[in-house]
């Protein structure tokens, strides 16, 4: 294993040369075998145990490795703080796969840095392990995300409101610029790094954008003015609405969209106060810091707008030189992303009704049953899984033809025009439902209740299953009703923290 370091050479101002501090005891507790397949990586678990303990608590340095700190601003629920960076997270560099992708390779809870201010730099057990799980589980239901390769136990405590066990978690990211990352350079009026950053994120995440450089012109110059620019912002817009659709597709709420766990990439990050939605509900909220509710459950296209016209901000003068028309320039691609959030949302909820294409009269369909479910306490996995599950071509046909006469509630109102539209093609109604539709979800209760006997015990042997079926989330495995439930008390009472 060897990693080669692209961010680092991007020089001084955009990180701290840190070294990760040393852990006692370091223990591998959980490995992804085919994450480490797919990055190529030798080492397996059963050979190498101990060294692979050894290098991710950060213990031993990776051949090649150069850690790093990165720098980053960020706005958090809405409030500017120009200096935040990596306090507790180390990059040791990337690794590139089969297919010539590089991936930050990342140790979080390796200890302190220049940034980490009052902070220990340490990750409790329970954060990490609850990190492996729902990305993990995002990665199986189609989620763009970042991953866990490893979680090390440290043997040392980190104190928060009692001592916990310390451990190191390793997230690999197909980079970990954020839109704080520009806000950095930008509210330092650092122009030249500015360019950098971006020429580097065109370079990594969106090679397709290419320079059309007239003769003489400087290339790298070039990539990252004018129209380059407004392609690059395009491109992590687009990015943006995938992510976010997903999200609204499963029901999970992330909880901290602050500008600085927004990543460019349209990778799901920082997965601290992160929950799942059970009835639906637009104002779900879990998170106990997020007193406003800023970023429930609904809000999530509209913040992610406010993210990106951040990061609109930052690219301006890079845009244009002059201000005025940067801005003429750029919003509209702000205006094409709400207009594309909207269309791509009830494309996507149209799929999970079993229907291909969006039509006039769709969005009704879409909305009339959120309402019914909001007024009901419907569970968002639960019903949709029953509406698919109840599907056969007769039972439409009878339902339209028998129910046309008689009195019918609101919800027999409803199946009525959604039986109608998909009459047609039940199966393959039915068919497109089951692709759209997780049966399983990482449930709050289940994933708590995992975790509390992980750490009480140590034996992992519970988180093992319910992982194996969180892997395969659109099929039926024997396990796979034991964590179908919603909590019998609809996690009135479940707040997340901030994963520190
Ligand atoms: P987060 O809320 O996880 O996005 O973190 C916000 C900022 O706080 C980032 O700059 C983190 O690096 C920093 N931070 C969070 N937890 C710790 C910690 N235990 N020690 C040092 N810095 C931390
Ligand atoms: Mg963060």
């Amino acid at each position: 294993m060897n990693l080669s370091n692209q961010y680092y050479q991007l020089g001084k101002n955009f990180y701290h040369e840190t070294l990760p501090s040393p852990v006692s005891e370091p223990e591998l507790l959980l490995w992804n075998a085919p994450l480490a397949n797919a990055l190529g990586i030798k080492l397996s678990r059963q050979e190498d145990n101990e060294l692979l303990a050894q290098y991710f608590s950060g213990n031993q340095l990776i051949q090649g490795s150069k850690p790093i700190a990165q720098a980053y601003s960020g706005h958090q629920f809405g409030h500017f703080n120009p200096q935040l960076g990596d306090g507790r997270a180390h990059l040791l560099g990337d690794i590139t796969d089969i297919q010539g992708q590089a991936w930050d390779v990342q140790l979080k809870g390796s200890g302190t840095s220049y940034f980490s201010r009052s902070g220990d730099g340490r990750c409790a057990i329970g954060p990490a392990l609850r990190e492996f799980i729902m990305s993990e589980s995002m990665f199986a239901l189609g989620v763009p995300t970042t991953r866990c390769l490893a979680v090390v136990a440290t043997g040392d405590a980190v104190y928060r409101e009692r001592p916990y066990p310390g451990a190191v978690v390793t997230r690999i990211a197909a980079s970990h610029i954020r839109v704080g990352t520009f806000q950095f350079f930008a509210v330092r009026k650092d122009i030249e790094s500015l360019k950098k950053l971006t020429c580097f994120a065109i370079e990594r995440h969106f090679p397709e954008i290419k320079v059309a450089t007239s003769e003489g012109e400087n290339s790298a110059e070039a990539l990252v003015s004018g129209q380059n620019v407004l392609d690059f912002f395009a491109a992590v817009l687009k990015k943006q609405v995938t992510l976010v659709v997903s999200w609204l597709r499963v029901g999970f709420i992330h909880g901290v969209m602050n500008t600085d766990n927004t990543a460019i990439s349209g990778e799901t990050i920082d997965y601290g106060p992160c929950a799942m939605m059970n009835h639906y509900h637009r104002d779900t909220v879990f998170s106990s810091i997020d007193r406003n509710a800023r970023y429930a459950f609904g809000n999530q296209s509209k913040i992610m707008q406010w993210n990106m016209a951040r990061l609109a901000d930052c690219l301006l003068p890079l845009v244009d030189e002059g201000e005025d028309t940067a801005l003429a320039k750029i919003t509209p691609l702000l205006q094409q992303f709400a207009n594309d959030l909207q269309y791509r949302y009830f494309e996507m909820m149209v799929n999970k009704l079993g229907i291909a294409e969006l039509v006039e009269g769709d969005i009704e369909l879409v909305n009339d049953l959120l309402a019914i479910m909001q007024k009901q306490q419907l569970d968002y996995t639960q019903h949709f899984v029953a509406l698919a599950e109840s599907l056969t071509q007769e039972k439409v046909d009878n339902f339209i033809e028998n129910t046309a006469e008689a009195e019918q509630s609101e919800q027999e109102l409803w199946l009525t025009r959604w039986y109608s539209r998909i009459s047609d093609d039940v199966t393959a109604a039915k068919a497109l439902m089951e692709k759209t539709n997780p049966l399983v979800i990482p449930r709050n209760h289940h994933v708590e209740r995992v975790l509390a006997i992980s750490e009480e015990t140590g034996d992992l042997s519970a988180l093992y299953e319910f992982l194996a079926v969180l892997q395969q989330p659109y099929d039926t495995l024997k396990q796979t009703k034991a964590y179908q439930d919603a909590p019998s008390d609809g996690d009135e009472n479940y707040h997340t923290f901030c994963g520190t």
